[in-house]
């Protein structure tokens, strides 16, 4: 017997129905995209078998939605972060909110990594050029770009990117002083996703610092990871990713007066959300050259990204794509179809909910 039905706003990853609804109580309908607060309103109520939504994270679920269909028992999002729902307004209303967080988490702290690497090598100027049938062979000062993982140094009179950072001295068979030098990566936000990132920076002999809500003690004895200030984390850092859930408290935690703590030479990377940043501020400390550069896979007001964002060189700029792995997006549409899934049937909830 057909106990309800689940609206699907926008596409899921295949293969995945059969082995998450499992019987025909419960009936998945599509629409192509998601809908105005107003049109989502108006779809649900035209079918009152419609108990559950599926959507994506750029589908607003705000209080008029939750207050207007007493219907609703389950809002399941594609994300882990749930920033596009009023969890306030959901718990008033009794409706369950789910999520698809850690089946996401080595995707996104990868594409950290490739935002981060691709931007300080300067890999999307380097690809440009190699298509451009404008290259005309290796020069040695070609895209000249920032070093990641720990590297070798001499000791050089004048400009050196390696000025303030950790270093260990030794010499070499000439007796000239080598130093060898570890860049800082400052993560902010030590959730899966952050964890997963900082764990990754072990492979690059970097030294992590962190700031987090939750202080991360026994994460701290294991990597040496070193917690510090959000501050102190701006000042300290070669590398700063962001990778927080947007809250109203953590709305802008990258001001303007923050940005002007980091380092000339320090490279920003947000995979958590635009509006974590002041992306005006984050604009204007690119323009100026304050910051060496940023690579972004969020934005502030998505699918928007400033013309003056989009006109800077030395920014790497990706389309929200953290999850965007075949392995991830199927399992993220498996683990929303199962917590939707299993609040309409009743009985034990299978899946993940944040209410
Ligand atoms: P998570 O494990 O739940 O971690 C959430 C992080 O945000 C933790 O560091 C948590 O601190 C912090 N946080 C939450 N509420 C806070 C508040 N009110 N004030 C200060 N800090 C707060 O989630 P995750 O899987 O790591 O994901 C983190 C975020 O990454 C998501 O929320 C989402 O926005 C973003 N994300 C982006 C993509 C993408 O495609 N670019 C993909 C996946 C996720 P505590 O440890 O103290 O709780």
């Amino acid at each position: 017997m057909l106990k309800g039905k689940i609206l699907v706003l926008g596409e899921l990853t295949p293969p995945y129905h059969k082995s998450s609804t499992g019987d025909d109580t419960v009936l998945l309908i599509r629409e192509p995209g998601v809908l105005k607060p107003s049109q989502l309103i108006t779809r649900v109520k035209s079918d009152p078998l419609i108990k559950g939504v599926i959507c994506p994270l750029g589908q607003e679920v705000n209080s008029r939605v939750l207050g207007s269909l007493s219907q609703l028992r389950v809002i399941s999002n594609i994300a882990v972060g749930v920033n596009n729902i009023d969890i306030e307004a959901a718990k008033r209303q009794g409706v369950r909110v789910a999520h698809t967080p850690e089946v996401l988490t080595a995707a996104t702290a990868d594409l950290a990594w490739a935002l981060l690497l691709g931007g300080a090598r300067r890999l999307v100027e380097g690809d440009h050029l190699a298509r451009s049938g404008q290259w005309g062979g290796w020069e040695m000062n070609q895209l000249l770009g920032q070093s990641v993982g720990r590297y070798l140094s001499y000791d050089i009179e004048g400009e050196d990117e390696s000025k303030s950072k950790d270093e260990s001295k030794s010499e070499d068979e000439s007796g000239q002083g080598v130093r060898s030098i570890q860049n800082t990566l400052g993560v902010i936000g030590l959730g899966e996703i952050g964890k997963a990132i900082a764990r990754r920076a072990q492979g690059f002999e970097m030294r992590v610092v962190y700031h987090n809500r939750t202080r991360k003690n026994k994460l701290e004895r294991e990597y040496a990871w070193e917690y510090m200030s959000l501050d102190d984390v701006l000042r300290e850092s070669d590398y700063v990713v962001l990778a927080l859930a947007l809250t109203p408290e953590t709305r802008h935690s990258i001001t303007r007066e923050r940005l002007s703590l980091m380092k000339s030479s320090a490279f920003l990377v947000n995979i958590g959300r635009g509006a974590l940043i002041d992306e005006e501020a984050l604009i204007e400390a690119l323009e100026s050259g304050h910051l060496s550069g940023a690579a972004l896979d969020v934005y502030e007001r998505e699918p928007l990204i400033p013309d003056r964002l989009r006109a800077l060189e030395r920014v790497t700029l990706s389309p929200h794509l953290g999850s965007a792995t075949v392995a991830a997006r199927r399992a993220m549409s498996h683990l929303a179809i199962e917590s939707a899934v299993s609040v309409i049937q009743g009985g034990r909830l299978r899946g993940r909910f944040v209410v």
